[in-house]
């Protein structure tokens, strides 16, 4: 990237809530149903329906803006944004303009290249999506509004990100935190989760921004990444010769990784926002906030600092854990059942990571439970089997589909570790018999010999000789 200038990027992201109906209305917002099957007069945009909040979008909005530092505007207000689509029946969108429900929030995020960095957030507000035009043939377009109406929150950004990988880093600590919430299902590729940047460049020392371009159509975070490096070159390559960066939208092509002029970007004044005459202004008690506030859930940030603070696992183990809820929920149950966390982390990470992926499984509906797994870990602690044999017996409970503990797989399959030492001798015996040459030149001081004879004995037990203490019998023998 060339170093003359300075890159500025600002991102609204668009986040699709997991309520069961519409914003304004009882609809369903199933997706992939059957064309205009999830309409009423209302999202309809009938002349004379009455708009009727959902409360429960109210809740989510006050929800995530607690969860990214926001405050929370006590009364605020609907308006009517103003333009001509045919996805739009109304010829406008109720949204939020003036004085949207939270506000002055912000993100720590933190990059290789510039470090821990505090992104300020600007405001999110409530609003409704569009519906969706189905271009059928060369002449003609289908109107679907399943998706009028469906509720959204519209997170805005300070212009503060200086590259595509701040820009990166906060849009995954928000995609982590809206999911942790659970107000949003996080699917790009559906829509769900889908961010527009705004980027400009200008000369290093300028303080005034330059003229920005809007990316569109960013549904993952490569593309975006890619999206914002091709626009920065060829905003560098407009003003080296002599040009200037027009104010517009652009659309970006995965295919082939370019942006290309959509349209001229509108101003503000031209949607003509008014308040919306059909709904009252919305009143948010402070009882209500702190309510919410109380029952957020422990956010990835805070799960970071008290895996590594407190249980002691490294940075990267905890960031892996923490990365999404459900297997932070599944660790968190493990270590309370079995309280080292190294060993949880390990076998998280490890086994039951292997066996969801190969099996294509969530780790919710994983069949070895945190209280099935937790069984196999103390068996290991008290020497009932080695670490060896416990992934046969993990394996054994996953194939049960966890119709069976430890203990059952461990009868069962007379996997239990051989820690009597008679028995352990016995074979040891056999073994320095057999190879009466290796166990001189081992006595002789070819230390290498000792993993040959240690792994004879496990061989001929099967693997279920105590591993510690074959090492402490083969010492005896060499002093002998
Ligand atoms: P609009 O709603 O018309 O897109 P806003 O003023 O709400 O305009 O800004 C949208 C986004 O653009 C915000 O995230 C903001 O941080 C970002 N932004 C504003 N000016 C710039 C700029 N010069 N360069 C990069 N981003 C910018
Ligand atoms: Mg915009
Ligand atoms: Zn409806």
């Amino acid at each position: 990237m060339d170093s003359k200038y300075e890159v500025v990027i600002g991102l609204e992201v668009h986040v699709q809530l997991t309520t069961n109906t519409k914003i304004f209305c009882g609809c369903s917002k199933d997706f992939g149903q059957e064309p205009n099957s999830q309409t009423c007069p209302v999202c309809l945009g009938l002349p004379g329906a009455l708009p009727v909040l959902n409360k429960q979008v109210v809740e989510y909005a006050i929800k995530t803006g607690l969860a990214t530092n926001h405050s929370i505007t006590p009364r605020s207000i609907f308006a009517r944004k103003n333009y001509f689509y045919p996805d739009l029946p109304k010829g406008y969108q109720i949204s939020q303009f003036e004085l949207p429900i939270c506000q002055h929030g912000w993100l720590d995020i933190e990059t290789e290249e510039s470090g821990k960095k505090r992104i300020g957030i600007t405001r999110i507000h409530m609003e409704e999506d569009a519906g969706k035009l189905i271009h059928t043939d060369g002449n003609s377009s289908a109107v679907d509004l399943n998706r009028a109406c469906t509720p959204l929150l519209e997170i805005v950004s300070e212009p503060d990100m200086r590259s595509a990988e701040e820009a990166i880093a906060y849009l995954k600590q928000l995609h982590q935190i809206v999911t942790y919430l659970g107000v949003c299902d996080g699917n790009m590729e559906e829509g769900s989760f889908r961010c527009d940047a705004n980027v400009s460049i200008r000369p290093w020392g300028q303080e005034e921004f330059g003229t920005r371009a809007e990316l569109k159509n960013l549904n993952s975070f490569r593309f975006i990444k890619q999206a914002i490096e091709y626009e920065v070159e060829r905003q560098i390559d407009v003003i080296e010769d002599g040009g200037k960066v027009v104010q517009e939208t652009r659309l970006f092509d995965p295919d082939s990784g370019v942006t290309r002029s959509m349209r001229g970007k509108e101003e503000a004044h031209d949607y003509r926002y008014f308040p919306d005459p059909d709904l009252v202004p919305l009143v948010v008690s402070e009882d209500w906030v702190e309510r919410v506030r109380a029952e957020l859930p422990e956010l990835p940030a805070a799960k970071i600092r008290r895996y590594s603070e407190q249980l002691g696992l490294s940075e990267y183990d905890a960031g892996v854990i923490s990365a999404e809820r459900p297997t932070a929920d599944y660790f968190d149950a493990l270590v309370t059942l079995y309280p080292n966390a190294k060993i949880c982390a390990n076998w998280v990470m490890g086994e039951v990571s292997r066996a969801l992926n190969e099996n294509a499984i969530a780790i919710a509906d994983c069949p070895v439970t945190p209280e099935l797994l937790a069984g196999v870990l103390g068996r290991i602690e008290d020497n009932t089997i080695s670490g060896k044999i416990a992934k046969t017996v993990f394996e054994e409970i996953w194939s049960s589909g966890g119709s069976k503990t430890a203990d059952q797989v461990i009868e069962e399959k007379g996997l239990k570790q051989v820690s009597d030492t008679g028995a352990i001798e016995a074979i040891l015996n056999e073994i320095i018999a057999a190879n009466q040459g290796q166990f001189e030149e081992l006595k002789g001081g070819k230390d290498k010999l000792m993993g040959f004879f240690v792994g004879q004995v496990m061989k001929a037990s099967k693997g279920k000789a105590n591993p510690a203490m074959v090492n402490e019998l083969m010492q005896k023998k060499l002093a002998e």
